[in-house]
């Protein structure tokens, strides 16, 4: 089989590349191993950050480009993503005024809004810091003043996946789950493309082998993906590009009281403990562990509820109502001596040999503007 490019890993990074590209008229095969979105994907926060938790950190770039983000899948798909009311409470957050705060709001409102709505037309509410007399839901008045702004809210993660591989099948786009990649080797030097080697559940139910051509691959990594890489044959520097990863996790818990916000907790550590939505109650995210330390799971796990029933004392944060644990992977630059993970926060590409390019995003938010920067690259890479 030949085909322009070979999209591995169907997460939502690699989707959107997949869709990017057979959308511009390339022919294109996404490989998963799983089922599509079945990943780390599968166990985000859901949370589609509008960019206005890259603001104290000054990183405007990625605050508009996350704004735009938001505001493209509010329009595009309005059934999966829904925007949500965030608040964080401030009095123990470390903030003697709220003035510094309100002139924040007011920046982020007058530029990163009037750009991100010139290029999406997204509706946004803004930012502002409130008090207990404009807070409509009674379970934050204790908490007040509060700042609040909107993000988006990722409702059906698996209606978003199927969206976006019905749209790539309209394009001709192929997939193949349940295939695993073995290899990716490049062929000679002067013939342009690349070999991937897949095992495939779809050869009458068998586990086959698959060979396939392609003038341009994408890895667009997981923790799995990024440990089968290093099976790679002939791209020998992509040992060296192996990121680190740390385990992330989620807890959903049960509770009659449903909740239509996201409200976050700053803890001693300087970490930030973040409440949301879910249909059978709410969840609790996020803890993290160095990867590879599986001894340290429960004790984090059980730290974790601890602090979060002692922060947020109105919910009903106990072992007994604890639902499910989302795990997932991310990756990271570094471990901090607080016991933190500084993670990457732009999505990074790596060319290999002009004709692999392999993707890390940290957020599935940008998984839009990510599709349309590696197709770029693509595209400059054959041209
Ligand atoms: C607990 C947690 C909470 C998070 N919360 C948020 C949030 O609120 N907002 C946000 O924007 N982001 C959040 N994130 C980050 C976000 O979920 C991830 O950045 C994003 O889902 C990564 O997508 P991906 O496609 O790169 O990786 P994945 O979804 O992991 O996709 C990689 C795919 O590759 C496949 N694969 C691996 N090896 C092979 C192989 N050899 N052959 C074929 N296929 C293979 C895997 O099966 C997998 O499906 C969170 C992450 C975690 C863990």
């Amino acid at each position: 089989m030949k085909f322009d490019a070979v999209v591995i890993g169907g997460g939502i990074t690699g989707l959107g590349i997949a869709l990017g590209w057979a959308r511009a008229g390339q022919k294109v095969q996404l490989i998963e191993e799983r089922k599509l979105g079945a990943g780390t994907s599968a166990n985000s926060h859901r949370i589609i950050h509008g960019g206005f938790r890259f603001l104290p950190k000054l990183k405007l770039g990625l605050a508009t480009e996350s704004a735009v983000c938001l505001s493209q899948l509010l329009n595009l798909y309005p059934e999966q993503v829904i925007p949500i009311n965030c608040f964080l409470p401030l009095r123990d957050s470390g903030f003697k005024f709220t003035w510094p705060l309100s002139v924040g709001c007011q920046l982020y409102n007058h530029t990163v809004r009037r750009l991100a709505l010139l290029k999406g037309k997204g509706v946004f509410s803004g930012a502002q810091v409130v008090g207990k007399d404009q807070l409509r839901e009674p379970i934050l008045e204790s908490l007040s003043p509060l700042m609040r702004w909107s993000d988006g809210y990722l409702v059906d993660h698996f209606g978003l996946i199927r969206r976006l591989k019905e749209e790539f099948q309209s394009f001709s786009g192929v997939v193949d789950e349940e295939s695993r990649v073995i290899s990716v080797r490049q062929m000679d030097r002067k013939q342009d493309g690349i070999v991937v080697r897949y095992e495939s559940a779809d050869l009458n139910g068998e586990i086959g082998e698959r060979e396939n051509l392609a003038r341009l691959a994408f890895i667009a990594i997981g923790r799995s993906l990024s440990q089968a890489s290093l099976e790679l044959i002939d791209f020998s520097p992509f040992k060296e590009l192996a990121p680190r990863w740390c385990q992330a996790v989620n807890l959903v818990f049960r509770s009659e009281k449903s909740i239509d916000f996201g409200l976050a907790g700053k803890l001693a550590d300087g970490r930030l403990l973040f409440v949301g939505p879910r249909p059978e109650g709410f969840a609790l995210g996020t803890a993290y562990w160095a990867e590879g330390e599986t001894s340290k799971q429960d004790f984090e796990i059980e730290r974790f509820l601890e602090q979060g029933a002692e922060l947020f004392p109105q919910f009903d944060i106990s072992q007994a109502n604890l639902a499910r644990v989302e795990l997932g992977q991310l990756p990271i630059k570094d471990w901090l001596s607080e016991g933190q993970p500084a993670f990457l926060d732009e999505t990074t590409f790596q060319v290999i040999d002009n004709a692999l390019i392999h993707v890390i995003a940290t957020k599935y938010t940008t998984f839009l503007s990510t599709a349309d920067r590696a197709g770029k690259l693509g595209r400059r890479l054959l041209s």
